[in-house]
């Protein structure tokens, strides 16, 4: 358990990292920052520019036994903060609104754990990660060949939930959050005079019909296996020039469901419905992803494992009854090793992941760092 002093130290450098967010893929400074702690750890390996602006730090027993890897995020989010404490963003329409400056404090607490007394067994790596938000930083160190030269036998990641008791460990076997992909689809039409648009080809009605479809198919139900999210988060149409009938759209929509096998079917549908209204209406139809997250599954033997570190230190573990309806691109990785994404509760009494006045809760970083504490010490 870490010291009271400690504590102190581990707030004040959480409350710094949130005074100094960077967006997806752009953390150098974070990077820069958290890396210089590091080194005065002396870890026993420090990489730096993993996958982008990513960071590892190798804490190795000498001793034969498993590789573990813990991973946490480095990226804030583009929502302006409504904050006023003195540590508030400063960065204007940036701030770390998912929690990710309170998950680099509970690894880089881990850090100094681990420094003052090396595992008893194997190595443990520490990843601070980049671009977690547009779900590009998983992939990104996964294709770094320093990454890939690694190969963990256990990878653990953790994710603080608002709404769930503080220091509450929530776990779960298979599934722990949602697939999730982003679809954008173009109707190209063409544009004519607006007095004549019979000269003109307009998809104003396909993108309707398009909508209505799409949200149709809309099973937002927690407690189903088949559920199905589907969300409209952006659209245009046409320009704002009044002398021409519109000849284009574009719909955004975000998609989600339990399994990477449901929302491959999900899509088929949502393309299909496209194709046939670009038929209909003599459009041309254009289909792209973005954003994808892969579903965390995670490992039966991993989950048991953290339920006997949470025991360890003392933590109260509960089975998540469904899995949560974000995505995480933690998935990718536990789609290639055993791991476990596990929830970590921030408090019944504050706002939700993304809301302007979220916060991270410094009273949980001890219980974080604790569990990953417990894990690492696991032969
Ligand atoms: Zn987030
Ligand atoms: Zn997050």
């Amino acid at each position: 358990m870490i010291t009271p002093e400690q504590h102190e130290r581990l707030t004040a450098l959480r409350r710094e990292l949130h005074a100094h967010p960077e967006l997806s893929g752009k953390e150098s400074h974070t990077a820069e920052r958290i890396s210089a702690l590091l080194a005065r750890l002396k870890p026993d390996d420090l990489l730096t520019q993993v996958g982008g602006t990513g960071v590892m730090a190798l804490f190795d027993s000498g001793k034969p036994g498993p590789t573990r890897l813990f991973r946490c995020e480095l990226d804030a989010l583009p929502i302006t903060e409504v904050n006023t404490f003195e540590y508030r963003s400063s960065v204007d329409g940036v701030s770390h609104k998912c929690g990710h400056d309170g998950h680099m404090t509970i690894l880089y607490g881990l850090a100094e754990e681990l420094a003052a007394q090396r595992p008893t067994a194997g190595k443990v790596w520490l990843l601070f990660q980049p671009a977690e938000e547009n779900g590009e930083g998983a992939k990104a160190v996964m294709a770094d060949e320093r990454m890939q030269a690694i190969v963990p036998d256990r990878v653990y990641a953790l994710h603080n939930l608002p709404g769930v008791p503080r220091g509450q460990v929530l776990l779960r076997e298979g599934s722990f959050n949602a697939s999730v992909n982003s679809i954008i689809v173009a109707f190209n039409g063409r544009t004519s005079h607006a007095a004549e648009p019979e000269h003109g080809i307009d998809p104003a009605l396909a993108m309707c019909a398009f909508f209505q479809q799409a949200l149709a198919l809309n099973r937002n139900d927690v407690s189903d296996p088949g559920m199905r999210v589907v969300s409209s988060v952006y659209a245009e149409l046409g320009s704002k020039d009044h002398g021409i009938s519109a000849g284009k759209a574009e719909m955004h929509l975000t998609i989600r469901c339990w399994t990477d096998e449901e929302l491959t079917r999900l899509q088929q549908e949502l393309e299909g419905i496209a194709r046939t209204l670009g038929d209909q209406h003599q459009l041309g139809v254009e289909i792209s992803y973005t954003q994808r997250f892969h579903a965390n599954q995670n490992d039966a033997a991993m989950v048991a494992m953290v339920r006997e570190a949470a025991k360890r230190a003392g933590l109260s573990a509960v089975e998540a009854v469904h899995p949560y309806k974000w995505g995480e691109d933690f998935g990718l990785f536990t789609a290639a090793y055993p791991g476990c994404m596990v929830g970590l509760g921030a408090g019944t009494d504050m706002p939700a992941l993304h809301n302007p006045d979220y916060d991270f809760p410094d009273a949980i970083t001890p219980h974080g760092i604790a569990l990953f504490h417990a894990l690492a010490q696991m032969n």
